[in-house]
């Protein structure tokens, strides 16, 4: 089987420069959805406790329980609020207020401009009273802004109706509120020194997709992923490789298989235009299931390195890349 190799180092390095701004670990949030960004859910996890960071964000219940003992706080992003001694639950709409167990302990979603999740800014009060009413334990305002990674000045805006919120919520009278709206894009932009918790996701797995004008800090891939030779074989001139056989040898050639396929989370359409490995080999042909083929005798490839290149040549960004590797597939700590 293919497999993926966990750069520690390079964890570790990406966290300290958060942490460089943020300037307390406890206020960084690690964003563990998606099977940890495809990195592994409680391998990330367990590396971030390492580190000495003590909150994680996840998108269900289930995450969270399956990586409990990492951490003091988990903010459950997904699911309906029931009482748990370290998990607050995100409430996306006046629904999720009705739905939440009482004495649940829920962090606020408002809608600030992206109009994906999250009450509107003119349910707040509404929003709080029932909070109130149902007995839940309030303990954040929350937003998620929805371009901080382009150019313009949009982020702004939806910081300044986030400041809106922030004194309507006072004007409420809840204390000890925490407030949070600054995901990796958002943090890499601007000083976090200030935020009660920024919600790094991609960043702190190697990534910015900012524009280059933005790139303030030096973050390094996390991931990688490897791929094991099956057979190799000699091509001559005119032979052809693979499902449909659409790679025709131009020339004697040394072919190999490798052992990575659809079940691996690597899709057809990265092979449409000959992707190239991290190594600067083309991939022969079409994926043929479980496997691809290489001009190469090497016992190992690295298919990908830099899920941001990788992900560019086929036309899609980092985190899709990344998130769809299976979560079967062995992942090894370097
Ligand atoms: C996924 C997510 C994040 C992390 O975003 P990145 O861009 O990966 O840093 C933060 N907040 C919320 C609500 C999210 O869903």
């Amino acid at each position: 089987m293919a497999y993926i190799k966990i750069e520690r180092q390079n964890f570790f390095h990406n966290l300290s420069q958060f942490l460089s701004k943020t300037g307390s670990k406890e206020s960084i949030g690690i964003v563990l959805k998606d099977n940890a960004y495809g990195h592994g859910l409680e391998l990330m996890a367990k590396l971030s406790s390492e580190f000495g960071l003590t909150q994680a964000v996840v998108r269900t219940y289930d995450e969270a329980k399956e990586i409990k003992k990492y951490f003091e706080q988990i903010l459950v992003l997904g699911d309906k609020a029931i009482i748990d001694d370290k998990c607050s639950f995100t409430l996306n709409s006046l629904d999720d207020i009705k739905i939440a167990q009482k004495g649940s302990t829920v962090e606020l979603k408002v809608d600030t401009g992206m109009h994906r999740n999250g009450i509107s800014m003119s349910q707040l009060e509404e929003a709080l009273t029932l909070i109130r009413d149902r007995d839940l334990n309030l303990k954040g305002i929350m937003t998620h802004n929805r371009s901080a990674d382009e150019l313009s000045s949009e982020l702004f805006w939806q910081q300044k109706s986030f400041e809106d919120v922030r004194d309507r919520v006072g004007e409420f009278g809840f204390k000890d509120i925490r407030f949070h709206s600054y995901n990796s894009a958002t943090s890499l932009r601007l000083g976090c020194s200030d935020e009660d918790m920024i919600r790094l996701g991609i960043g702190a797995y190697g990534y910015s997709e900012l524009p280059k004008i933005y790139d303030s800090l030096n973050l390094k891939p996390v991931l990688s992923l490897w791929a094991r030779k099956i057979s190799t074989r000699v091509l001559k001139k005119g032979e052809r490789v693979g499902y449909g056989g659409t790679f025709i040898a131009p020339r004697e050639m040394i072919v190999s298989t490798y052992d990575l396929g659809y079940g691996d989370g690597w899709m057809r359409s990265s092979t449409m235009k000959p992707f190239v490995t991290a190594e600067g080999l083309s991939i022969l042909g079409r994926v043929s299931m479980d496997y691809i083929s290489l001009e190469s005798s090497k016992d190992e490839v690295c298919i990908v390195g830099n899920a941001l290149f990788a992900g560019r040549q086929i036309g899609t960004i980092s985190y899709e890349i990344m998130t769809q590797l299976s979560e079967g597939m062995d992942r090894e700590v370097v």
